[in-house]
């Protein structure tokens, strides 16, 4: 922990953290201390982690990286936050990100853009962009991270490092803040899947205080241990020069169509090999909705976004504005002085397609366009393949400030990560190689598969095979 802070203040430039508070976190790493030498440790006791400032912690500000929640303490610790801390893991800091989440390059933070490690001209992607560069600049061992529709795997990709962003309703939602409540999900970042592993297997698990929580997991109680078991059964199984021997892989044909950037589809492509060089088997599938999951996603999306952030009223929750008329007045001025523009965004969006005469146009035929692409994946994974491979970004990580004027060109980057998230399903990322930086030379490219619900520890047993 000690070495993690100095690292975290040499690389200050990265702005991958909003605060950090080191007497509390020197006091953490104590105590884990002496749970080791009391024989009492958990299995992540005194492993430096840092969280995603969209889960809130007692003790430090929570600010979702914006302006609204300034000076946020929550008085309760996020599930996930809970559980990271009853396994031993020492807290290093809250981590930078797009404002409520809602981005894909971290350059929406009201405290300014997150850098790339491996490119400093470079983006991190988003939303969890402080998340995915700590983890590359080595300043924390892994982070938390959330995904509605991307911001696990994009920026694990765009970052060099590795995310899984597990099955809807397995990982508790409580004291996430909420952004679209039907397609987030918390996860972790890190650098191998075996840290994944780690790190995803004590926060999986059925929660009370979680309405979409799952208490089962098909057969098997939503609990620790089950992504673990999952991950060893694979692994048994998965022995000799082919350990991949009998994996039927899926190439969705759309993941590989004119958008894909050439540098992109040339490292897939040699992932690719090597899958098949260690016995998988490559499928040709077609997953005809994609294209529509952006549509869909970003009707959905900042519906569900208008609703969770109409909390922050400037009464209850927040900023308020120091000079206003009448009650009205105060509550419009406090929203606008404490929103970004990408979030206003957002919230006229999502009030726009849900009110009365334009709900049946928009939002009801967003959420029939869900249901099919959902059974896109269905039907392949049912009777096609095993697991589904491509990329997960359709280019490397692009310049900060390239697309910050065309929001519509931001949506389009998140083309091979939006529909999992509408359908509820897993997906890991890892790194596979590396595309053209367009100045400094080498960007990192990522990899995603995909598995059918509940098969996280499957998704990691080849990730971690291909590793
Ligand atoms: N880029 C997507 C958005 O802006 C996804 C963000 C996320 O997964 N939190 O909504």
């Amino acid at each position: 922990a000690q070495s993690a802070l100095e690292a975290i203040a040499a690389r200050h430039e990265l702005n991958a953290f909003l605060h950090v508070d080191p007497e509390l976190t020197l006091a953490q790493a104590r105590a884990a201390d002496a749970a080791l030498a009391n024989g009492q440790a958990g299995p992540l006791a005194g492993i430096p982690i840092a969280h995603k400032d969209v889960f809130v912690t007692r003790g430090w500000r929570t600010t979702a990286a914006s302006a609204m929640l300034k000076d946020y303490v929550s008085p309760f610790d996020a599930t996930v936050v809970e559980r990271l801390a009853a396994a031993g893991a020492v807290t290093l800091g809250k981590l930078n990100c797009d404002e409520f989440a809602m981005g894909s390059s971290n350059e929406n933070s009201a405290y300014g853009p997150v850098l790339n490690p491996w490119d400093t001209a470079a983006v991190p992607g988003g939303s969890s962009g402080g998340s995915a560069a700590a983890v590359a600049a080595g300043l924390a061992v892994g982070a938390t991270a959330t995904d509605t529709g991307g911001s696990i795997r994009q920026p694990a990709s765009l970052c060099g490092v590795s995310g899984i962003k597990p099955t809807y309703g397995t990982v508790s939602r409580y004291g996430m803040i909420a952004y679209g409540s039907s397609l987030d999900q918390g996860g972790p970042i890190a650098r191998h899947a075996r840290d994944l592993l780690e790190l995803l297997d004590p926060i999986t698990g059925f929660d009370e205080r979680d309405s979409t929580s799952l208490e089962r997991c098909g057969a098997e109680p939503n609990a620790p241990g089950r992504v673990r078991a999952a991950f060893d059964a694979f692994a048994a199984r998965a022995q000799g020069d082919k350990p991949l021997a009998g994996l039927r892989i899926g190439i969705p044909r759309e993941f590989f169509g004119a958008g894909l950037a050439d540098d992109v589809r040339m490292a897939i492509e040699t992932a690719l090999q090597q899958f098949e060089a260690l016995g998988a088997r490559r499928v040709d599938i077609s997953l005809p909705r994609t294209e529509l999951s952006i549509p869909a996603y970003y009707v959905i999306a900042p519906a569900e976004a208008s609703s969770n952030l109409s909390r922050y009223d400037g009464v209850r929750y927040g900023h308020r504005a120091a000079q206003y008329r009448d009650l009205a007045d105060m509550t419009s001025r406090s929203r606008a002085e404490g929103f970004g523009l990408e979030v206003q965004r957002r919230i006229l969006t999502g009030t726009y397609v849900l009110s009365h005469g334009y709900y049946d146009a928009y939002y009801l035929q967003a959420q029939k366009v869900r249901r099919l692409v959902a059974d896109d994946f269905q039907k392949a994974l049912r009777d096609q393949c095993d697991v589904i491979v491509g990329p997960v970004s359709p280019t490397v990580a692009w310049n900060l400030g390239e697309k910050t004027d065309d929001p519509v060109a931001m949506y389009l980057a998140d083309i091979y990560t939006l529909s999992l998230n509408l359908a509820g399903l897993p997906g890991v990322s890892i790194p596979c190689g590396f595309g053209l930086g367009p100045v400094h030379g080498q960007r990192p490219v990522g990899l995603q598969i995909i598995g059918n619900y509940f098969d996280e520890g499957r998704l990691l047993g080849i990730a971690d095979i291909f590793q």
